[in-house]
């Protein structure tokens, strides 16, 4: 018996780890989040329990888990994105330890780096953005983020459950030294169907994206502006779309050229359908 913490990735159910998806199919138990693929639930084989945390304070979904551990049953508790990142997994996993019962992680495609890639905003860029600030907006106690720490920290700042407080932040930011000019993103519902994007300075983001549906995460730093080249991945489309033929293009003078490797594309597309 064991409790594993599986992490579901940031919401497009293809981004669940292979060894995450092996649990959920073959476990007695799911108790999952609400921000989670229903296509994973789904996984679970036709006799299993699945009980969503809905409305459960933390402290009842840790009893839960040990209540469902003790009875020896494989459980999977199915977190978003990754479940060590701002998911409590950890006082999860602290309470499992602490009533010994054996347990694992299984990490997760945090919407960190994912999300802000589906809007086609990579992170770090050589050049751009050596480093990355990860927080969040919403401190367990209520109180404010450190705005002068994040703005002396540089580089790409990416906030976590920010949508609800976009003006005060941008303003927070803004007080504490940070242009006015800086680029700013709203990434909503990032991977997902129905994703949407919003970009502004950070002085005009909250105008721009306040009114977007969550979950969001809020990306600060020149990296945004590559969002307007990197956004549309029409070139890597065309890539999935002829797997088959991407992996025969071995020469790399080849895929370089764009021309050439549409045309080699082409022609394999035509001999396998032919
Ligand atoms: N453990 C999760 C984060 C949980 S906190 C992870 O690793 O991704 C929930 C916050 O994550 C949301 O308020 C939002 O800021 C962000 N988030 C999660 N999924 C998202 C998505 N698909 N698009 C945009 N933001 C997302």
């Amino acid at each position: 018996m064991t409790v594993a913490l599986v992490g579901a990735g940031p919401g497009d159910p293809g981004l669940i780890t292979v060894r995450g998806l092996a649990l959920l199919r073959a476990c007695d138990a799911v108790v999952y989040d609400r921000l989670v693929a229903p296509e994973l639930v789904d996984e679970t084989p036709a006799d299993a329990l699945r009980i969503p945390r809905d409305g459960l304070p933390q402290k009842q979904i840790d009893d839960l888990l040990l209540a469902l551990g003790r009875q020896g049953l494989e459980v999977v508790r199915l977190k978003g994105g990754d479940p060590y990142v701002f998911g409590r997994g950890g006082e999860e996993a602290l309470a499992l330890a602490d009533a010994g019962i054996p347990f694992e992680v299984v990490p997760g495609i945090s919407s960190i780096a994912a999300v802000p890639a589906a809007a086609g905003i990579p992170v770090t860029h050589r050049g751009v953005s050596d480093r990355v600030t990860i927080a969040t907006a919403h401190a367990a106690d209520g109180s404010q983020p450190d705005y002068g720490s994040l703005v002396a920290a540089g580089g790409t700042l990416v906030l976590f459950m920010g949508l609800g407080r976009l003006r005060e932040l941008a303003d927070g930011l803004i007080r504490a030294g940070m242009a006015a000019a800086t680029p700013a993103a709203v990434v909503s519902r990032g991977t997902l169907p129905d994703q949407e994007i919003g970009t502004a300075t950070l002085d005009e983001i909250a105008d721009v994206a306040g009114d977007l549906p969550g979950p969001a995460l809020v990306v600060i730093g020149d990296v945004v502006a590559l969002s307007s080249r990197l956004g549309l991945q029409s070139r890597r489309a065309c890539l999935e779309d002829a797997p088959d033929a991407a992996h025969g293009l071995t020469d790399p003078m080849l895929v370089l050229d764009e021309r050439k490797a549409d045309e080699a594309l082409a022609s394999r597309a035509e001999a396998r359908s032919g």
